[in-house]
């Protein structure tokens, strides 16, 4: 069908500008590269100005979370606790913890322990005990807008090749950062994280992989940290989603716990580490902004 669209008129976006002056060329960008065979976004994936800084102020909750809990994880402490610090802090705060009562998940925290992949459950029977390798994932919900981010901690004294994990994970998702460029692909991206990680020696789970957030906790596109450069959806400006692959000391492979229908384990028993960032795509040299971490 033709149609003419009026450049005078409002942009999609939501902006308040005129489309000729905001996205007109975008659109054409993401035609072009459409054209070329590439996946582009849908225009409801890109973020405006007022909602970015939406983002990045419930950001800001969960980053001061998980500042918060890093003060208090310890040798000994239960996940239990961990949640209620989440809890409150996030409340106190002025926002709500995304995962309470999310498709039924009954905490406010997943606290992911040695070989457990991601999803864990708090509770009052489990401690964090000295070598311990803990993921800490919180997320926020505030006036609306949705960030997520996560931390690896180390409880005590923990063995060389526990650390020697978690400090990979944490440069994975360096790696993957380091091409998060307008217009290059999430393919782009999840090659660098994996090709890091092979290299270092551990395996990236593909079974699990990051998602659009912002203004719905999970959003399009899903995003995978095993793909080939060049390939998956492009990144254009505006678009905000996690970087957080699940790197495993031993093979990729992993398991979902039947009883709780949500923690999930490396096949093989191996640890496994995760950090977690939300980035955005900007269209300046950089190429991204860090939203929570
Ligand atoms: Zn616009």
């Amino acid at each position: 069908m033709l149609y003419r669209i009026n450049r005078k008129a409002a942009c999609w976006c939501g902006s308040g500008k005129s489309y000729q002056e905001c996205h007109a060329g975008f659109d054409k960008k993401l035609q072009e590269m459409k054209r070329k065979g590439y996946l582009i976004p849908k225009h409801k994936l890109i973020k405006n100005e007022k909602q970015l800084a939406g983002i990045r102020e419930s950001g800001k909750i969960n980053i001061a979370v998980l500042d918060y809990v890093s003060e208090h994880v310890r040798p000994g402490i239960t996940t239990e606790e961990i949640d209620r610090l989440v809890y409150e802090k996030t409340k106190q705060l002025g926002g709500i913890p995304a995962p309470l009562n999310y498709e039924g998940f009954p905490k406010s925290v997943c606290v992911s322990i040695n070989n457990e992949v991601c999803h864990g459950i708090p509770c009052q029977e489990r401690v964090l005990e000295e070598g311990d390798i803990a993921n800490i994932d919180v997320s926020t919900i505030y006036k609306g807008y949705f960030s997520d981010s996560s931390r690896m901690f180390c409880i005590g004294q923990v063995s060389d090749e526990r650390r020697a994990l978690v400090e990979a994970a944490k440069n994975a998702v360096m790696a993957g950062l380091s091409q998060v460029k307008p217009w290059w692909t999430l393919g782009d991206m999840g090659a660098a994280v994996n090709a890091y990680a092979q290299a270092a020696g551990y395996s990236v789970v593909y079974a699990v992989g990051g998602h659009g957030v912002g203004l719905q906790f999970h959003e399009e596109p899903y995003v995978s940290y095993v793909t080939d450069p060049d390939t998956e959806m492009v990144m254009a400006p505006g678009m905000v989603f996690t970087i957080e692959p699940m790197i495993n000391a031993g093979a990729p492979d992993v398991w979902i716990d039947d009883d709780n229908g949500w923690t999930i384990y490396t096949e093989d028993d191996s640890d496994s580490a995760q950090w977690e960032v939300t980035v955005a795509v900007t269209d300046n040299e950089k190429g991204y902004e860090i939203l929570a971490y």
